[in-house]
């Protein structure tokens, strides 16, 4: 238990750094939260959104302990399209989370939580390449996919660009994904809580005419369409088989910037929350902390040689191989292979921190 007078700073009101404030106002510091946007709840360029991950929600809530499972819902069906070939996907484990500052996001019950320790938060207040060199002791860095941050921070990253909609509607918690050659990552929407979330995007610029694609897929296949199309872009660390890291600066890291997401599906959520937790105990217990950043991370470097090697040369450009393939095996088979094998497969994803089919967790 630290001193009262014991400090912690922590920059980033997203999830990870309001998972690593509350873990260290519980432990006795003082803590504050900075945060370069007007309030919490991460990124305003991208939130609210809502998002979908594999997840134990029980078990990610007692490791960090904080019960977030009401956060988290289920995602009822979850279609992947490989140009207009529709795959059900298993959906056992996989839950969509609203992100942002709305009353029913995963972020505001966090930021609940560390004000009912005693948090406190300025905002507007962003860290600066200047204060680098005077981070007090004890200081978290929680900055996300900023691309500044990983720039002043000289942390490896890769740009990504995309296409983004967001808005109210009644659908319940659903999702899909889309796969063809105008992009490199995928296209996907989510909703739950009300609010959707669509993404198309891709380590490359996305044009006017993939949107236009993507647009027509959606009416085609789901009858949704929507016009309030932003283009955004942003930093992943993903650019190196060694980008994870938990210090940097005489800092502790955490969440995405920390490298704790999947390079094959840039999954961040299930990183971002566990590696919260490691940020505290980095500055209480070092050891633990050096111990659980490493298993959480421990298949980074595979995946990412996996994504770039096989996955960007071979697969990923052929869609058109894999929607033949699939036609060719029968989409039913398909999906009953997928439901026999599927409940291993996100344990044996590099999700960090998420499996208790591998013990990740
Ligand atoms: C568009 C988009 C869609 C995504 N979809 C999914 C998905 O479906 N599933 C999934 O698992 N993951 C998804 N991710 C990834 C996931 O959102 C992130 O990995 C996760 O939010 C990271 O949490 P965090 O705590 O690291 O950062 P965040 O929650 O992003 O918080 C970072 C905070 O740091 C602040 N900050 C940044 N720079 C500074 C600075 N210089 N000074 C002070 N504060 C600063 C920001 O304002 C922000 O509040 C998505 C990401 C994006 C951008």
């Amino acid at each position: 238990m630290a001193k009262k007078t014991d400090e912690a700073t922590i920059y980033g009101a997203g999830m990870s750094g309001l998972i690593a404030a509350v873990n260290l106002a519980r432990d006795g510091y003082s803590v504050t939260v900075l945060d370069r946007e007007p309030g919490y709840g991460g990124s305003q360029l991208y939130n609210p959104s809502t998002h979908v991950t594999p997840l134990d929600p029980v078990k990610t809530s007692e490791y960090i302990g904080i019960d977030i499972a009401p956060a988290f819902h289920q995602v009822q069906a979850c279609p992947s399209y490989f140009h207009e070939t529709k795959v059900m996907l298993p959906v056992w484990e996989v839950f969509a989370v609203e992100r942002g500052n709305r009353e029913t996001s995963l972020d505001t019950l966090l930021y609940n939580e560390a004000v009912k320790e005693g948090v406190k938060f300025e905002f507007d207040f962003p860290l600066k390449k200047e204060d680098l060199a005077s981070l007090p002791p004890n200081t978290v860095l929680a900055c996300g996919l900023i691309p500044s941050a990983y720039e002043m921070l000289d942390i490896p990253y890769l740009k990504w660009y995309g296409w983004i909609s967001r808005g109210e509607i009644d659908l319940g918690s659903y999702a899909w994904l889309w796969w063809d050659e105008c992009i490199s990552e995928y296209g996907y929407f989510s909703s739950c809580n009300d609010f959707y979330f669509d993404l198309l995007f891709s380590i490359r610029e996305v044009d006017k005419a993939a949107l236009d694609k993507y647009k027509a897929f959606a009416v085609r296949n789901e009858g949704i369409e929507h016009d309030n199309w932003e283009y955004v872009s942003g930093a992943v660390p993903l650019q190196a088989p060694d980008n994870p890291r938990l210090f940097c600066n005489g800092a502790v890291l955490c969440g995405t910037i920390s490298g704790a997401m999947d390079p094959l599906m840039w999954f961040g959520i299930s990183g971002a929350l566990v590696t919260g937790k490691v940020a505290a105990l980095a500055i209480t217990d070092r050891p633990r902390a050096e111990h659980d950043f490493a298993r959480f991370t421990r298949r980074f470097k595979e995946s990412y040689y996996i994504k770039n090697v096989l996955w960007y040369r071979f697969i990923r450009p052929n869609v058109g191989m894999m929607e033949k393939t699939i036609r060719t095996a029968g989409v039913k088979n398909v999906e009953r292979a997928g439901s026999r094998i599927g409940r291993g497969i996100p344990g044996r994803m590099a999700v960090p921190g998420f499996g208790h089919l591998n013990c990740s967790l």
